[in-house]
């Protein structure tokens, strides 16, 4: 079964701080990885965070701000020097081909492996059997988009007890049921899956929304989601600049996870005028109690369904 983890290594807004750096969080199921925006000096965070990129699926890059997407040149360069040679999705909004030419024209970049890229799409980015990414619409002062990480539903559990009792003998027959295939025994009797495996688990998610105002598209999307990574720019003080550059306050983003009725809220992309974690973790809580703050190298792991 795959462990699921998330690691922030970056959470600063704007501009990285002595102890923040900017926008970037690692997730890694199984031995895949994804990496959801690359803001400047991701790839030193990387190497300090220990995790593993060989086997990077996706990068996702929510907007063109660069707190989001300065750290992509160096990043690739050194994913490319490190002797990666499999394809790689980079989903990114409308005009990456553009500046990916640039870097290849110049010089700055030349991937040794292939960028699929996937432009301003709402949608599906990514896909394989276990699990895929799809995209939100969100609202900033530029096209940005969230995304989602959606593990694939998973088979019950095999009722070992239950298939003795039916006087199946252990062996590959386990394995055929598990795949969902019916099987007949030696003596002609039938055994369908749903016989001896518990009800289907349900797949965990985690979704990654920033920068944003709090948007009604955005709780129907991540309605329901284990983990919410929400922008949290701001205290509530200080709503009209968060109006004004299109951010959410800390109590607007525990709205959106109370509306949409997500398990956890984690709250990122920290303005540097905000220093004290715990006047964030307090507005937050009053509203949306299992609210947590990301520092750089925070790491939450999702256990497999029961
Ligand atoms: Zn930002
Ligand atoms: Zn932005």
């Amino acid at each position: 079964m795959s462990e699921l983890r998330v690691v922030f290594l970056g959470t600063s807004a704007g501009r990285p701080t002595p102890r923040r750096s900017v926008s970037a969080v690692y997730l890694q199921f199984g031995a895949d990885s994804v990496l959801f925006d690359c803001g400047e000096g991701t790839q030193l965070q990387v190497l300090k965070a220990g995790v593993r990129i060989s086997n990077l699926k996706a990068i996702c890059i929510t907007h063109f701000h660069g707190d989001h997407i300065n750290g992509l040149p160096g990043f690739l360069g050194t994913v490319g020097l490190n002797g990666h040679r499999d394809r790689m999705v980079l989903a990114a909004p409308r005009g990456m081909d553009r500046y990916l030419a640039v870097l290849r024209e110049l010089s700055i970049l030349n991937p040794s492996f292939e960028l699929d890229l996937v432009q301003n799409s709402v949608g599906m980015v990514y896909a394989n059997e276990d699990y895929t990414i799809e995209t939100t619409k969100l609202d900033h002062r530029v096209p940005a988009y969230g995304f989602i990480f959606r593990e694939r539903d998973l088979v019950g559990r095999f009722d070992l007890q239950k298939a003795m009792e039916m006087g199946i003998e252990p062996g590959p027959v386990f394995g055929r049921l598990q795949r969902g295939e019916t099987i007949t025994l030696e003596d002609g009797r039938q055994v369908r899956p749903e016989d001896v495996l518990g009800p289907t688990r349900k797949g965990r998610s985690v979704a990654y929304i920033t920068d944003t105002r709090p948007s009604a598209t955005v709780v129907e999307a991540v309605a329901g989601v284990d983990i919410l990574i929400h922008e949290a720019t701001y205290l509530s003080g200080l709503r009209d600049q968060a109006m004004a550059r299109k951010h959410s306050t800390v109590s607007e983003a525990a709205m959106v996870a109370r509306e949409a009725g997500v398990k956890q809220l984690i709250l990122t992309h920290i303005s540097p005028k905000h220093t004290s974690g715990r006047d964030i973790l307090r507005e937050a809580k009053a509203i949306f109690p299992e609210s947590y703050l990301a520092e750089d190298f925070s790491e939450f792991v999702l256990p497999v369904p029961e």
